[in-house]
């Protein structure tokens, strides 16, 4: 058995009247990200966090946002996709590290639902998925609320 370890990025703008959509949740707030699909930084960077440590790219190969499919997806649908990927090529999910970055709202009393909606994208216990919050302390794009930024390591078994 080997260990691989993928990273994954992600930042949206966001504007006002766009839903915000967080880890395949929806939390009320007069902003949301700007995207072709729900702008889901979180399943989006996780999704590439899966696909780099298995070596299969990034969601833009899978998922090209010139595809009229996609147009206001719902990103878990991309996570349930990287799932079978991995399941393919003998890969288990063994653990997610996530740090989601944004100003406001509070994040940290959604992540018991954020990480059932993850894990059951992803067919694995949500204590498998950690998330983490930061604000940016005020600073740059993240820290005017103008966007929502996501790092996430994911490590994978291969068998
Ligand atoms: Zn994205």
């Amino acid at each position: 058995m080997s260990v691989r370890v993928g990273i994954g990025y992600d930042l949206h703008r966001l504007e006002t009247g766009r839903k915000l959509i967080v880890g395949g949740i929806e939390l009320l707030f007069d902003k949301g990200p700007v995207g072709h699909s729900d702008g889901d930084v979180l399943a989006h960077a996780l999704c590439d966090a899966l696909l780099g440590a298995a070596g299969l790219g990034d969601i833009g190969t899978h998922f090209p946002d010139t595809d009229p499919k996609w147009k206001g997806a719902n990103s878990l649908v991309f996570l349930e996709h990287a799932k079978k990927l991995l399941d393919e090529k003998r890969f288990t999910i063994e653990h997610v590290d996530a740090v989601v970055i944004l100003e406001r709202p509070k994040l940290g009393p959604h992540f018991p639902k954020m990480r059932e909606a993850l894990g059951k994208a992803l067919s694995v216990a949500g204590e498998k998925i950690h998330l983490k919050a930061k604000t940016n302390e005020g600073v740059d794009a993240v820290g005017r609320g103008e966007a929502i930024a996501c790092h996430v390591a994911a490590t994978l078994n291969s068998y």
